[in-house]
């Protein structure tokens, strides 16, 4: 997942302003040039990380801040606060049409991932709204393209409307008219794509816009791309005009400098973000909850989201429950721990996960065999002790270790773990009552 050194080193800086209990100006600058070195080696454009780091910096040596009985603390909301504007601040919805089919014209270099991305924003519109999409070949000089279009439009069971290689203008004029006839509310047109931004594509590209009149141009980009992915974005944007921007294989990217200088650079929104090859791995972009991951926060609203789509409604209700009113349990853990068996990809999952326990998961040694002890060693404790944890001894924590063939040092680094996971679950509970917005984190 995307900004694991990015988070590696901010957390590095703020554990040593923390550390420092009360802050002088000059610690907060000296922050503020590690902030700065890590956004660069994250691959963020020159320009905004000088005028991010300018920002934070006019915030923080304030004396409101720095008289203030948690100054680091203070520092690290005020980071978080401007990582989200930097990314647009709140999530950016697909505009839909008031009547008639809504019409999204999918643009985007080839490679960067346009035609599963057509075919896997469908499905989600599908799934979360009701919606009755088409998916429309426009892209006529590769037959391997319109093919393409068809096999995922076919494993999500969604219609595909083509007509071989006509004239790509009037493939889309058509389409439109057969969503019209078979009641299909939203069309997506999946034009052609080339290596570099040229003339024609762009030329073709216009006149289809003024031909279809979309409601939204999404432009698909490749996050592994870095900043050649913010140049397509000025390009497109420049030549046509976009609406938003869809950031595929965030899953590959370490860095992440494409999604923290898209919107600085060209002023449009990220809308969504792919996160894997298959075809249910795209999710709506959320700047707030980005930057509560990338400063190790955890991102809890959107793991909730993923647990509602994947399990049990009432479950999952129960456990948002619980995280607000701080009654997240070794049971509930333990619960979580059978689901996300569930769930999929393990590491993208831990990614969304707070603090300590989120890069510990995310690390090379997340494996079946660790859940399973953490699952041994919980199963091994008496209701009463899941519930309260700190009732446990020693020698129920050897009697627990010996149950599950485990050492006590293993029990202790859960109860650790499983500590650490409850703060974070504190304060975002705290967060989520003061407004919902995080704050008194670190
Ligand atoms: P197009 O030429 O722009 O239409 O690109 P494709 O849709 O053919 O995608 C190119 C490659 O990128 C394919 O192998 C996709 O499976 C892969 N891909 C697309 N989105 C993602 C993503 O979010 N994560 C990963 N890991 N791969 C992706």
């Amino acid at each position: 997942m995307a900004f694991e050194g990015l988070s590696e080193k901010l957390n590095a800086t703020f554990k040593r302003l923390r550390g420092k209990g009360r802050l002088t100006e000059n610690d907060v600058r000296e922050g503020m040039r590690e902030v700065r070195l890590a956004l660069l080696e994250a691959d963020v454009s020159y320009k905004v990380v000088k005028e991010f780091v300018a920002t934070v910096t006019e915030r923080a040596v304030g004396s409101d801040v720095l008289d203030s009985l948690t100054p680091a603390q203070q520092v690290i909301k005020i980071v978080n606060e401007e990582l989200t504007n930097l990314m647009g601040g709140a999530n950016a919805k697909l505009s839909l049409a008031s009547s008639g089919p809504t019409v999204v014209m999918m643009v985007g270099l080839q490679g960067a991932g346009k035609t599963t991305t057509t075919a896997k924003l469908a499905g989600l519109m599908r799934r979360q709204l009701g919606r009755r999409p088409l998916l429309a070949a426009c892209d006529v000089y590769r037959p391997a393209a319109i093919e393409q279009l068809k096999v995922v439009g076919s494993q999500l069971d969604l219609p595909v409307f083509e007509q071989g290689q006509g004239d790509p203008v009037e493939i889309a004029q058509a389409a439109l008219r057969h969503a019209r006839d078979h009641g299909n509310d939203l069309v997506f047109l999946d034009t052609a794509g080339r290596l570099h931004v040229d003339e024609a594509l762009m030329d073709e590209l216009k006149r289809m816009k003024s031909a279809v009149h979309p409601h939204e141009i999404l432009l698909v980009v490749d996050a592994m791309t870095g900043q050649d992915a913010v140049n397509a974005a000025s390009s497109f944007d420049e030549a046509l005009g976009i609406d938003g921007v869809v950031l595929t294989k965030l899953d590959g990217d370490a860095r992440g400098g494409a999604a923290l200088s898209i919107r600085a650079v060209t002023g449009k929104p990220i809308k969504f973000v792919g996160t894997g090859e298959k075809l249910e791995m795209i999710e709506p972009f959320h700047p707030d909850r980005m930057a509560s991951r990338i400063l190790g926060m955890g991102d809890m609203l959107s793991f909730i989201e993923k647990a509602e789509a994947a399990f049990d409604q009432k479950q999952a209700a129960k456990l948002e429950e619980k995280l607000r009113k701080n009654r997240f349990t070794l049971q509930d853990y333990y619960d979580q721990l059978q689901q996300i068996r569930g769930m999929g990809d393990l590491s993208q999952l831990a990614g969304m996960m707070p603090g300590q326990l989120g890069r510990q998961l995310q690390g090379a040694s997340i494996d079946e065999k660790q859940m399973a002890h953490t699952e041994a060693i919980i199963l091994s404790m008496t209701p009463l002790e899941r519930e309260n944890p700190q009732i446990l001894n020693a020698s129920r924590k050897r009697r627990i270790a010996a149950g599950c063939g485990l050492e006590v040092v293993d029990v202790n680094r859960l109860l650790k773990q499983f500590d650490a996971m409850q703060q974070i679950v504190k304060q975002f509970s705290k967060g989520r009552a003061a407004g919902g917005r995080m704050h008194g984190f670190g």
